[in-house]
């Protein structure tokens, strides 16, 4: 008989043997659970917005400020970042550690929760004392011993699918966390890499599918980011609308006061007056279409 979903390489011993806390019970089984009091998995879409990397204080409040008054529900940022090549910048260098600080002010000064990503275990503790949300990257998605130690803190996770990662590869990281004891978990699909043959457009693919695939067999809320998906600001709206209308249960945003000047990537990220835009035409699709809110 067969056993597997339509399509998919999740079978349903594998809901039972490899991934059974991140499995649903039932097909209405759907974590809710809130975060600095922003519910997950319900009817609001979280909307988590700010910066690549926290490049400066002065930056990152100016975006705390802005994305807040704009209706995000949680600032992102990061610190410590997995830059493709180790040629980095003098700037980066210097304010990874202050890069956390500068979060904590700004989360105190705009009441804004933080979304920002660990590297190592060694920094986790000051990490934790302003996150909100710890971020295992893309390239981290497989190393489990940080997963691992993440969950232990107890602080929600969200885990970004590697580029090269299965739906089936995936759900087995989340279990790392939920076997922890750790609930909070949420997923982020963030674009996967397709054969060079296949490539229509940019360096990632935004794999819209895996939203619908990952709701047939999880319970855990699903995030996505069209931003590093897409690599180019253009593309970004329609890419976060189309999120909505697949069924995200919230979106990750590039967002900076000059795109063109970011630091890291300064082809991905909008500008205020067009995130503004996209809130509202997202809040739009969500409470019309999507039986859903964002602002
Ligand atoms: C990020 O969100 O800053 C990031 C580095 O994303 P990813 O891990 O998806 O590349
Ligand atoms: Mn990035």
């Amino acid at each position: 008989m067969d056993n597997k979903f339509p399509g998919k390489d999740i079978s349903t011993e594998d809901l039972k043997s490899k991934f059974p806390l991140a499995a649903k019970k039932n097909k209405n089984h759907k974590s809710k659970f809130k975060i600095s009091g922003i519910e997950f998995g319900g009817e609001t879409i979280p909307i988590f917005a700010g910066p690549n990397m926290v490049e400066s204080e002065k930056l990152i409040l100016d975006v705390a400020k802005n994305v807040k008054k704009i209706g995000a529900h949680f600032l992102r940022g990061g610190a410590f970042k997995p830059l493709t090549f180790p040629y980095r910048s003098k700037k980066y260098n210097e304010t990874r550690e202050d890069g956390i600080k500068w979060l904590g002010l700004a989360k105190e000064k705009y009441e804004i929760p933080i979304i920002t990503e660990v590297m190592e275990e060694k920094y986790l503790p000051m990490i934790c004392e302003v996150a909100d949300i710890l971020q295992i990257g893309s390239r981290n998605m497989q190393n489990y011993p940080l997963i691992t130690a993440c969950a232990k803190t107890k602080k929600p996770l969200m885990i970004k699918r590697h580029y090269g990662s299965s739906l089936r590869d995936w759900l087995g990281s989340a279990e790392y966390a939920l076997i922890e004891g750790n609930e909070k978990v949420i997923l982020c699909e963030r674009g996967v890499s397709v054969p060079h043959t296949h490539r229509s457009s940019s360096r990632f693919l935004l794999d819209l599918q895996v939203i619908p695939a990952a709701q047939e067999v999880t319970h855990l809320p699903i995030v996505v980011d069209p931003s590093h998906a897409t690599f180019w600001r253009h593309w970004v709206e329609p890419m976060a609308l189309a999120s909505i209308a697949s069924g995200s249960d919230g979106i990750m945003l590039e967002v900076h006061p000059d795109p063109e000047n970011s630091a890291v990537d300064p082809l991905q990220p909008i500008n205020y007056e067009n995130f503004n835009k996209l809130m509202i035409k997202m809040n739009k699709l969500a409470k019309e279409i999507m039986n859903r809110k964002i602002l």
